[in-house]
Parts: C-alpha cells; structure tokens; sequence
C-alpha cells in the first residue's frame, strides 16, 4: 500500500484537511486509531503544518474506522474523508501553547515554519519593545526565523523620524531583518510579500498594528477576518479554527488582475510551478497565544543573538551578563554595540524568573 506524504493546512475539529506542497489542493484525511507519535504530551498531536504519511481509502477499506468507534463517514459537509493519517513525519521546528502557565499539557498549535513575521508598530498602539523582545527570545527558542514588519510607517515616518531611525538601529543592530510597511501607501508590502516567497510564514502581531491588513495587502483575496472562502466548499459552517494555511495567490498583487486562485489549477505537479501558491501563511490570533516558554536564568541569554555572539568572550562561564568581572556582553553595551534598550528587556527576563509570556 503506497503512503504518500502530505502537509497539514487545517484542523477542522472531526477531521483535517491535508494538501501535498507546493500543490494547494486540500482533501480531508482523519487520524488512524493509533497514529505513530513522537515522545509528547501534546494534547493535539497533529498541527497545521504538520507533515504526514497518509494512505488513500481505495488502498484500505475499513478505514471509516477511528480509533476503533465507527466513522460515520462525514465530514461536516457530508464529505467522506478519502485519507487516512498513518504518521507525523519530524518537526523542524513547531510552535506550543500552554493552557494555563502551571499547564503541563502543551498544545502544538503550528508546525515546521519557515519564519515569523512579527508585526509592529511604533505608534497606534506605541510599541512595548520589551513585550517585543520577549516574542523574539520565543521564536530563537522555537528555532524560527523572524522577520520583523513596522507597519502604520504612513502616520510616523514624518513625525518621529528619530523614533524610526532608533528601531531600526535597536534591531538590525541586534540582527532582525526589518521591514518598513505601510497598508495605507503600500509601502514595502512588495518586500514584504517577497519575504514569504516559497515560505510558510507564521503572522503575528498584538492586536491593532494592522497584521489583518497586511495579509490582505500581501494578497488581497484573504481576509483574516473571514476566513479562507477556498475551502469553504470542504468545511462546515463551525468549524473554523485558530490556526490554519492559507495560500497567497501566485497573481501579482497590487498590479491588474490577479491569476486565477491557485486552489482552481489542476495543472500542478509534486514540484513548484507557476499555478502553485506563491507561499503560504498561518495567521496567529494575537502575539500573547503565541508561546510560553519555560527558561532557566542562564539560558536566557543565548537568545539574544547579539549576546550570543559574544559571551564566548565573557571571563566566567556560565556567566550572567549582570555583575561578573570581564563580561564582553556589558563591555559590548557600554561600548553602545548591544543597544541598551535590548539589555534592559534581558535584565526584565531575569528578573521573571525566565518564566514569561
Ligand atoms: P490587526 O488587529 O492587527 O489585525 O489590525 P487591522 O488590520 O485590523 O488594522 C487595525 C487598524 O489600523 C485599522 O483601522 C486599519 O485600517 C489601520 N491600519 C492598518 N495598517 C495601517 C497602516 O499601514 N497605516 C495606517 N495609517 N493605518 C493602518
Ligand atoms: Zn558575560
């Protein structure tokens, strides 16, 4: 029996939809009663963005079978899955959230992204930059690139040109790419859609920096706030969920018409054409859901890339950047090479106990 491999782009609560990437071509698929697991405790074991082994339902019969209850043979929209989820290829790296902060149960809510756009904005509403670094120190310790995007650039470029100039300092200093973006002008929303070229890009941003916005400048036929009209034909009325793909249109935004969606080509093969998307996107419902992560004191400035590169030099190991003698991470910000705002959102780390949101 062949198994293929495919990627999970949605958890629709009774079954998932999977599609074989690049192709975007979403078919519903259920999990095996026992389904191959890595070691975890995660109360979902299967995440958007998960890759899986699946079997097709013409290769094994009594698959309307899960775990061991008969399968009604619907999906919420009287489809019948034709897959079968036989395994949970490795992750190359995969987002959690806990229920509560003394939660043991972790919820793996993305997987295998190929970075975090994180959205900002200086002003409306004004930027908490250790709330910031916080996101970034849990996005090193997730093993996910980052991008960051200033947008709402149109109301500050002119007003607070220092504002802007220190942002950019703070964190291309610290070695984050930055992306200047404004959704009313369209300013860098050409850049920033050529940041998500071939990627699954995981978007987040506190409420109101206008991530909603950006994704639809990225590709005007999503509306985070609707949902994904390409799949409704596969879902049921309630049965949206936190966290799922979306494909960006392989049309040219912004520029006359856009192609016809990549989800109506039937022209696709296993390799990236030009009817496949042009990347794809997770939409995360604010920055707080996004992760908690659980670190000893001493760890914490390694995800501090800046300090990382240099605490090789620091006289103590371990050390903690704070008080010891010979320390290259202090010597580095006195020489203004670690900007003071980004150590300051370390000394806070600390001081939490490396428990933080
Ligand atoms: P979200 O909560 O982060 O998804 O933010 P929205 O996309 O809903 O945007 C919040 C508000 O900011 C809306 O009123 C948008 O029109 C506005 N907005 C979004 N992007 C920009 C921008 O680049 N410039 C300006 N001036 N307003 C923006
Ligand atoms: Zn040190």
């Amino acid at each position: 029996m062949e198994e293929r491999i495919a990627t999970v782009v949605k958890n629709a609560g009774s079954h998932y939809l999977l599609s074989e990437l690049p192709k975007w071509d979403p078919f519903p698929a259920v999990l095996r009663g026992k389904v191959r697991l890595q070691k975890s405790s995660a109360t979902n074991p299967v995440a958007v963005g998960d890759k899986v082994s699946y079997i097709t339902a013409d290769e094994k019969g009594p698959l309307f079978r899960v775990a061991s209850q008969p399968y009604t043979g619907k999906c919420s929209t009287g489809a019948i899955p034709s897959a079968v989820i036989t395994e949970i290829l490795p992750r190359q790296n995969y987002v959690i959230r806990k229920s509560t902060n003394l939660s043991r149960q972790a919820h793996v809510i993305a997987a295998n992204l190929d970075q975090a756009v994180i959205a900002v904005s200086l002003f409306f509403p004004e930027i908490k930059l250790p709330f910031l670094d916080r996101i970034l120190v849990t996005c090193e310790v997730y093993k996910i690139p980052v991008v960051i995007v200033l947008n709402k650039v149109d109301l500050y470029r002119d007003e607070a040109p220092e504002a802007l100039a220190e942002f950019h300092r703070i964190y291309e200093g610290a070695g984050y790419r930055v992306i200047d973006t404004s959704c009313k002008t369209g300013e860098g929303i050409a850049e920033l859609r050529e940041a998500c070229a071939g990627k699954l890009s995981l978007f987040s941003g506190e409420s109101g920096v206008g991530k909603s916005s950006l994704i639809k400048a990225v590709d005007p036929s999503l509306d985070p706030k609707i949902g994904n009209i390409s799949l409704a034909h596969l879902q049921g009325k309630h049965t949206t969920s936190l966290y799922e793909m979306y494909p960006i249109n392989p049309g040219v935004a912004g520029k006359g018409r856009i192609a016809p969606r990549a989800s109506q080509c039937r022209h696709s093969r296993s390799t990236q054409n030009s009817c496949d998307p042009f990347g794809y996107i997770i939409d995360s419902p604010g920055l707080r859901g996004f992760g908690l992560v659980d670190l000893e004191k001493e760890e914490i400035s390694k995800y501090f890339p800046e300090m990382l590169r240099v605490a090789d030099e620091c006289r103590f190991v371990p050390c903690t950047h704070t008080h010891e003698p010979g320390c290259a991470v202090k010597a580095a910000v006195d020489a203004g090479e670690i900007s003071a705002e980004r150590y300051n959102s370390y000394l806070g780390m600390l001081e939490e106990d490396g428990k933080f949101r």
